[in-house]
């Protein structure tokens, strides 16, 4: 599949921020990474805007969309002619990244505790 194909298929809209671009603003990004066993099908491919794809950067796609709630509702909105299994596959990395951010958050706050100063009562 070649990239015009793959913007064609997803009515040149970015799957990230929903917004529609002439095909020269439009990159493809992978859904999978090849490195992680993602392959170079049109069913692993996703049209971008090239703002997103910056800002998304060389992170892995999971954390991207993690990190960033509205992208990652544009992304379940729009990247639906890719193939589910892909798709699904990041959603549940999402999910797991989202837990972990929590469990670091709260260990950060434990630690935060600890630095706090001693309550009122113990002051002279
Ligand atoms: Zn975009």
């Amino acid at each position: 599949m070649q990239r015009d194909d793959i913007f064609a298929r997803d009515g040149y809209r970015c799957v990230f921020c929903g917004q529609v671009f002439p095909a020269e603003e439009l990159t493809v990004d992978h859904l999978q990474a090849r490195s992680r066993g993602g392959d170079r099908s049109g069913g692993n491919l996703v049209t971008a805007c090239g703002g997103c794809n910056a800002r998304k950067g060389r992170q892995p796609l999971a954390r991207f969309l993690a990190a960033e709630p509205e992208t990652y509702t544009n992304f379940r909105r729009h990247a639906v002619h890719a193939w589910k299994r892909h798709v699904q596959a990041v959603e549940e990395e999402v999910r797991r990244m989202a837990q972990s951010v929590e469990r670091g958050a709260q260990r950060k706050g434990v630690r935060a505790g600890e630095r706090q100063p001693p309550p009122p009562g113990n002051r002279p």
